[in-house]
């Protein structure tokens, strides 16, 4: 049945992916030829369709660069001061082809267990030694992992310069040698450091003050990722959540605007007066920052939003697997019911949407974008990656990683009450659940499977794109069935002794289906 058609024979049902089964179509084209290239707003193209939920086991800086490095958008979450979160924008935003342009620094005469301590809360392992110990200061040497990482706990109170290397001793680039016309030139600064077989290169002004740091780590995990996606200056693209609160808004909106590419209004029920406001006063004072406006699942909402003038809309109420507002609240939506009809008036519009929520697998993607989204956002399908914050436990032998609703208490005590609106209430039901999921390892090999499976399904559909797939939608062309029980039990694995679930990607994706929660 054609898309339309079924949708209005359903009429009043709330349905969701595992409901629908699409049918194949005519393929004249190979997977690798599909193009996964989205806009996540308006102005904002992404190359993977996928934006990372702001949540505060979800998206922290580390994930933000390590989904922008895939081709996706990280969104930091709120429960943090504006500073803070203006801080771990900056650092996303100066991870450049590899490139620090404010590069976290120490003086000589700070202690070994200083450098310790950036290592342990950044990651950096080299870091670069200024006079003053401020990131543009006079160089004077740079200290490695090799020159403390075997050093005794009594040589952790050790100064800086009694380790480090000295300025004379280290290969530095200038700025001269390595700009055209007062910019730099990132690939002969790449190849400056590949040269220099250094872990690390700072690059001077004519001074002798520190202007770059590029670090080898850094670059290699750049170049092993050609999808990033990055602004004109090949810096990479970073969101952030804002309260729809105005006073706060307003705070948080003062300290991040002038770094962040978009900024998302995160609440679950976004079709509020509070919200409309906001977003209008955000347009009139911020006419260049992108808006995604949201959580709503109606046409109506998305009209009213749309007219307020957001670049962008979240899809999606209930439906997040450690979501309880369907249960607490008897309100929400179908997912598959919801990005459809909100779709539709978003389409007409040119405004893109992101699903946002219930997503397991390839297949929910592939639906989603099917039934018109530009992109999915993932929560559970993030948390349990590396970069993700969340604490790793080892549980029954299993390594896993913590997962919690926004709406928990525990979340709700660190700020995200806003979200639910019961910032003010004397007493609080949460709308979440803490829980753990278990782990998946490196993003940088979780999505490219991901996004493999999303190939393969768009092939046998014979969609060659999201564009493509969005024109159909649009004319009505894509074939869609509901699934009966049987059918959704043959489509599953069946009738095996045993299934080798490691050797399965399939199966490595299909088991998040069941993550264990932990109610609290
Ligand atoms: P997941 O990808 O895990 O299925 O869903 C993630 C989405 O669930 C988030 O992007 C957000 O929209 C929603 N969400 C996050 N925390 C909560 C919560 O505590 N309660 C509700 N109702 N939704 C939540």
């Amino acid at each position: 049945m054609q898309i339309e058609e079924f949708f209005q024979k359903f009429e009043g049902y709330s349905l969701t992916y595992d409901d629908l089964i699409f049918l194949p179509d005519y393929v004249d084209f190979a997977p690798e030829s599909i193009n996964l290239k989205t806009k996540i707003t308006r102005e904002i193209e992404i190359n993977t369709p996928f934006a990372s939920s702001p949540m505060d086991t979800v998206t922290e800086v580390e994930l933000a660069i390590a989904t922008a490095l895939q081709g996706g958008l990280g969104l930091i979450h709120y429960n943090m001061s504006p500073e803070e979160q203006w801080k771990q924008i900056r650092r996303v935003k100066g991870f450049k082809s590899g490139f620090g342009s404010d590069p976290l620094t120490l003086s000589p005469n700070s202690r070994i267990w200083d450098v310790v301590a950036v290592r342990n809360e950044y990651g950096f392992t080299s870091i670069p030694i200024t006079s003053d110990g401020k990131s543009h200061g006079q160089l004077v040497g740079m200290i490695t992992k090799y020159d403390y990482s075997t050093l005794t706990d009594e040589d952790l109170d050790k100064t800086i310069a009694e380790r480090m290397i000295p300025a004379d001793r280290l290969t530095i680039a200038t700025f001269g040698e390595l700009s055209i016309n007062g910019t730099l030139d990132i690939n002969k600064a790449n190849a400056s450091l590949v040269d220099s077989r250094s872990p690390a290169l700072p690059i001077i002004d004519s001074k002798g003050c520190l202007k770059y740091f590029i670090t080898r780590s850094d670059l290699e995990k750049y170049i092993s990722c050609p999808h990033a996606t990055s602004d004109q200056s090949k810096r990479l693209l970073v969101g952030a959540a804002v309260e729809t609160w105005f006073e706060k808004a307003e705070e948080r909106l003062a300290a991040i605007h002038n770094d962040v590419d978009v900024i998302v209004y995160d609440t679950s029920q976004g079709f509020t007066s509070y919200e409309l406001d906001l977003v209008k006063w955000t347009k009139q004072h911020y006419p260049d920052l992108q808006v995604i406006g949201g959580n709503v699942v109606t046409a109506d909402a998305c009209e009213a939003l749309i007219e307020a003038g957001v670049d962008g809309l979240r899809i999606g109420m209930g439906s997040g697997s450690i979501c309880t507002t369907q249960e607490v609240g008897g309100v929400g939506r179908g997912q598959a019911t919801a990005v459809y009809e909100c779709s539709k008036v978003c389409l007409s519009h040119g405004v893109p949407i992101i699903a946002d929520g219930g997503i397991r697998k390839s297949a929910d993607i592939i639906k989603a974008l099917c039934l018109g989204a530009n992109a999915v956002m993932l929560g559970s399908l993030l948390a349990c990656t590396n970069e993700a914050p969340g604490k790793t436990h080892i549980k029954d032998g299993v390594k896993v990683k913590e997962y919690r609703g926004m709406g928990s208490m525990p979340a709700m005590e660190r700020g995200s009450s806003f979200r639910y609106g019961i910032e003010r209430s004397a007493l609080r039901v949460p709308e979440g659940v803490t829980g753990m999921v278990s782990s998946r390892g490196s993003i940088a090999e979780w999505i490219p499977c991901i996004m493999q499976g999303v190939r393969q399904g768009l092939h046998k559909l014979g969609m060659k794109g999201i564009d493509d797939i969005h024109r159909k939608v649009a004319q009505n062309q894509i074939k869609i069935e509901r699934r009966s029980e049987g059918a959704k039990r043959e489509g599953d694995i069946h009738g095996l002794y045993a299934v080798h679930t490691e050797e399965m990607f399939t199966q490595t994706v299909a088991e998040n289906r069941q993550p264990q929660l932990l109610y609290n």
